[in-house]
């Protein structure tokens, strides 16, 4: 169905971007056949990675790779979790960490324009730098801003600062023929036509190539505080959420944790939590521009927490202690990651996290499967971990291949379902990728789906831009 990669065209593709910058040897291309989805078996081997430095450079290989049907997948730090840069049908890796320049950052507007190279984490420290803040941050600083835009990524503080999407002004975009087009702008408003622009936001790379945004900047950010905060369930922890909000307190973060990733987690990074009190912990981060404010809402967020049934509150004000707590929260990922299948991505409305909580503890005793569960209790989305291991008394059992390949499958269709019947979606900021493919057209119904399939082919007739993700 498609071409191979010839050495003429591969000479061809060196021509554009320089030879360095191509390569197709077997053992560097390993690298670049996976993304941080778990299981390695979804992984395709491209047949070349090419690195280009400039828009015309991406305008140049997708020009060649349209006209010789080549199939080119966009790839930025590889961070996702749904396969989404991996080169399912081979072809070209079009990497874009070398246009890695913050290129402006327009202190009068309050917007930054970045290449889509640039990871988050160096972009939120130029944006701090320039004294202004760019609050969203979704949980692995080495993603790159394309990836991030092209997954709509979220993070803990979408409660109050919102997703990427909310951020993104204008971009830069290489269509799969080669030409560019430019959306929006340093603009605040556009009522001008369709908004391509959040279109091809959580596109996934298969509309288009970003190649440069323009993003949304804040003053500068103030002060933070965190509070750990134990419960005997979840219910009574979620529940505080709403009660913090008719309080006209808007945390920046709220976090609930289950103990039992906490320990793990403590032993693997030889730390302390504040408390080993509970089944479940809310992690609330408070922001304020001044001390007499935050204390306001810190006391109000206590107040709330034990009218909610709080077992106690405990308050990281010191950096140091901040630094641990919040240490703790992002390592669970690592912690756990030897013996995770899939980390899945459900998004409920907010008061329905217990009753989801509830069946995945049911589904998990069924089963006889380890689903932790920890995720961003005031936006209703919920991480739980499908695991190769069954927990029983503090204790991680492993449990054999055939049988977690078995019980993984069931499980996640059972967890699909019941967030299909509380009103959510299969992914609130992950994305669809590779891996949660086959279950689009349950989630959203044809209709939908076709909708989509129609756009594809629109800007991508020739179907060579990241094909196989999302939907075939
Ligand atoms: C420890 C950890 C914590 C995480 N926490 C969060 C979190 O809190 N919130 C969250 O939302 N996600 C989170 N993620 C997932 C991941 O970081 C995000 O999905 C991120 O947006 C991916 O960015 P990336 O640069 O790594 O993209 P990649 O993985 O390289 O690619 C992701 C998708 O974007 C496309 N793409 C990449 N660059 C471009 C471009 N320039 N133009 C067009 N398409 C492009 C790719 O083709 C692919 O489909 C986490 C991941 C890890 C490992």
């Amino acid at each position: 169905m498609y071409k191979q990669l010839s050495q003429e065209i591969l000479k061809r593709l060196a021509d554009i971007v320089g030879e360095e910058d191509v390569f197709s040897d077997r053992e560097k291309l390993e690298d670049f056949s996976h993304d941080e989805f778990s299981l390695r078996d979804i992984g395709r081997y491209p047949e070349a990675v090419v690195k280009p430095e400039r828009t015309e450079e991406v305008a140049a290989v997708m020009r060649l790779a349209s006209s010789e049907h080549i199939p080119v997948t966009p790839r930025g730090g590889a961070t996702g979790l749904c396969g989404g840069c991996v080169p399912l049908y081979g072809g070209i890796v079009l990497t874009l960490e070398k246009m890695n320049r913050v290129v402006e950052i327009d202190l009068a507007n309050q917007m930054a324009v970045v290449e889509p190279g640039v990871m988050l984490g160096d972009f939120s420290r130029a944006v701090e730098e320039a004294g202004l803040s760019f609050p969203p941050h979704p949980g692995d600083e080495s993603a790159m801003i394309g990836g991030l835009i092209a997954t709509n990524a979220g993070g803990s503080r979408a409660v109050k600062y919102g997703v990427i999407r909310n951020y993104v002004r204008g971009l830069e975009v290489v269509l799969p023929g080669g030409d560019v087009i430019r959306l929006g702008g340093k603009l605040v408003k556009s009522s001008t036509g369709y908004s391509l622009l959040h279109l091809l936001v959580g596109s996934e790379g298969t509309l288009g190539i970003i190649t440069r945004a323009v993003i949304q900047l804040q003053s500068a950010a103030p002060l933070s505080r965190s509070l750990v905060v134990p419960f005997d369930d979840v219910d009574s922890a979620v529940e505080t959420v709403p009660l913090l909000m008719s309080r006209k307190v808007v945390p920046l973060a709220v976090e609930f944790i289950e103990q039992e990733v906490i320990r793990i987690t403590e032993e693997y990074l030889n730390k302390r939590w504040p408390t080993s009190a509970g089944r479940t912990c809310l992690l609330i981060i408070l922001d304020a521009a001044t001390e007499e404010e935050m204390d306001r809402a810190s006391q109000e967020v206590a107040d709330a927490c034990l009218e909610k049934g709080a077992l106690d509150v405990f308050i990281a004000d010191t950096p140091k202690k901040q630094e641990l707590v919040l240490d703790i929260r992002s390592k669970i990922y690592e912690a756990i990651k030897s013996l995770t299948v899939e980390i899945l991505d459900i998004c409920v409305p907010r008061a329905e996290i217990p009753g989801h909580v509830r069946r995945i503890r049911a589904v998990s005793r069924e089963y006889g499967i380890w689903l932790p569960t920890f995720g961003h209790a005031a936006d209703g989305n919920v991480h739980t971990h499908i695991m190769k291991a069954r927990y029983e008394d503090g204790k991680v059992t492993p449990i054999p291949e055939e049988e977690w390949r078995e019980k993984a499958e069931k499980v996640r269709a059972k967890l699909y379902a019941d967030a299909r019947a509380r009103g959510g979606v299969i992914s609130g900021e992950h994305g669809i990728g590779l891996v949660k493919k086959p279950f689009l057209i349950q989630a959203l119904g044809a209709a939908q789906v076709d909708l989509m399939r129609g756009i594809k082919r629109l800007f991508d007739p020739d179907g060579i831009l990241n094909p196989g993700k999302i939907f075939d």
